[in-house]
């Protein structure tokens, strides 16, 4: 074995001991190609940023870490001194070396405009997953947040669902669910802001035993999302009593992408 492993570099010991299988749920998002950063390298003493100007550089900086990845986009196409300045935002830097393919993810999903960049780098520099704030490797797109595995897995109110789901198990209109993106933690909400509580609402229809599997899967899917928890539980959900009945649908783990976590040290 020592011979074979001999004048092995760091990287192929590592790639020989350790699994590379990856943990996923099916619909996450995956394969995707990295945003690139801009290749033009021109810089001009007489370039402007109009009104921007008259902003001293740090509440200049400031302002732009409150602003989305999309206006940071449009702004560094505005002159060579926009994209100057862009490109030095430490927001930008950590984003665009570190997890790109975040940004095309964003895009894609037209989510790019919602989060200010600040937020996807407090993401990016923080390990704790929002549910049970063990590590999660994982980013929730809608809400920018970092989530783990077994969250997404176990936290209905993590889950994405169909107006439809949404409109029957919480009662809520077509028009009422506009507002919102249909994640269940925000639908519930909404439901509880509609109808006072949920316990206003008449109970799924328990299923018989004859009937049919699509029914008895809803009716636990509605009794799971409507126990979402609202808070975070701050612990593994899978080690609480009486939550071991899962409800697979078709959402597990949509607007999800693996997420690197970064350290002074490095991206992890
Ligand atoms: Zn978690």
């Amino acid at each position: 074995m020592s011979s074979l492993l001999e004048g092995a570099s760091e990287d192929q010991l590592l790639a020989k001991f350790t699994c590379a299988q990856e943990h996923d749920i099916g619909s996450m998002i995956r394969n995707i190609p990295p945003a690139q950063p801009s290749r033009m390298r021109r810089e001009s003493f007489r370039s402007s940023l109009g009104l921007l100007d008259i902003l001293p550089a740090e509440l200049l900086l400031l302002t732009l870490n409150l602003v989305d990845f999309q206006t940071l986009s449009r702004l560094s196409g505005v002159s060579l001194k926009g994209k100057a300045v862009v490109e030095t935002l430490a927001t930008y830097v950590d984003v665009i070396r570190h997890a790109p393919t975040i940004l095309t993810a964003l895009g894609r999903t037209r989510l790019l405009y919602h989060h200010p960049a600040v937020l996807l780098r407090r993401a990016l520099r923080s390990g704790k997953c929002v549910s049970c704030f063990c590590f999660g490797a994982f980013l929730f797109l809608p809400t920018c947040e970092r989530v783990c595995f077994e969250c997404l897995h176990e936290n209905h109110s993590l889950r994405m669902t169909t107006i439809n789901v949404a409109k029957q198990c919480f009662q809520l209109t077509e028009r009422q669910l506009k507002r919102i993106p249909i994640i269940i933690k925000q639908v519930k909400q909404l439901a509880i802001e509609v109808h006072g509580t949920l316990e206003n609402l008449p109970e799924p229809e328990r299923p018989r035993a004859c009937s049919a599997e699509k029914e008895v899967k809803k009716f636990w899917l509605f009794k799971r999302f409507r126990e979402a928890p609202l808070e975070p539980p701050g612990c593994d959900m899978s080690q609480l009593p009486g939550k071991s009945n899962l409800v697979e649908d078709d959402f597990g783990g949509v607007a999800t992408i693996r997420f690197p976590y970064l350290t002074d040290v490095g991206a992890d």
